[in-house]
């Protein structure tokens, strides 16, 4: 059912159809006429925008965390079926070029998570107004009370990664096979994420500038909270939500 034939059930459902019901149906079908306007597209033609990163950026190592519970939630997040990244034809093709780059540069790109449907961002919602489920709180928020995660802005009602052109990745040091260090880990809630923080070594903030160095002259622009998130700059799909699930 689409999200628009729900809340066509659920209005009818709360307003009984005896009374008024033609006055009713007309503005039904107007709000659902405004809202086919952003989202009627069926879920395959919104996916046809799309690519996985496997085929796009083969050289890519993939760790997708929401689809693991190894993340601040704690288990699989919604709208994740499968292990893979999906990304807008125009932002892969980007991020092809900077995986490029990186290669030649002695590094690989490593991947924790791309494009992100709607109900995964409400499944954070909902984790985010629980205030008793703190499982993670060790490795990803030690030092903050999860009652903030709002107001401080670390949890919304949307996320940019939902309209398929931004990217959470890291490098990954082809010498020494391992995650550059970058001073602080994918996901941590707190201001030692900010790319500029400076209570980390020299070595560290320099591994966080040749990311952001490497995503700025292929296209993408940066987060000021967050040093491994980049968003396409000129994305295709600037207004869209999207809420496919995440599959091959
Ligand atoms: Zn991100």
């Amino acid at each position: 059912m689409t999200r628009t034939n729900k809340a066509l059930v659920a209005y009818f459902s709360a307003t009984g159809t005896t009374k008024g019901f033609a006055a009713r149906l007309a503005i039904v079908i107007v709000a659902a006429a405004l809202l086919a306007g952003c989202c009627s597209l069926p879920t395959n033609n919104q996916r046809d925008g799309f690519v996985t990163l496997a085929e796009a950026v083969p050289d890519a190592i993939l760790e997708i965390r929401y689809y693991s519970t190894y993340n601040f939630v704690g288990e699989r997040i919604d709208g994740y079926e499968h292990p893979c990244a999906l990304l807008t034809k125009e932002a892969a093709k980007a991020l092809k070029a900077a995986s490029d780059d990186c290669v030649r540069r002695g590094y690989r790109l490593k991947i924790y998570d791309a494009y992100r449907p709607q109900r995964a961002v409400a499944h954070f919602v909902r984790w985010a107004a629980d205030t008793g489920d703190t499982r993670m709180k060790a490795p990803f928020y030690p030092n903050l009370d999860k009652s903030v995660l709002f107001a401080q802005g670390y949890i919304a009602e949307k996320s940019g990664h939902s309209r398929g052109s931004t990217v959470d990745l890291t490098l990954f040091d082809m010498k020494t096979g391992k995650e550059v260090d970058m001073g602080g880990t994918f996901d941590w809630f707190g201001g030692e994420s900010h790319p500029d923080f400076r209570g980390i070594t020299e070595a560290q903030y320099a591994n966080r500038m040749l990311l952001r160095e490497i995503m700025l002259a292929h296209g993408f622009k940066p987060l000021e909270e967050e040093w491994w998130h980049f968003t396409l700059v000129n994305e295709p799909y600037p207004d869209t939500y999207f809420d496919f699930p995440v599959r091959q």
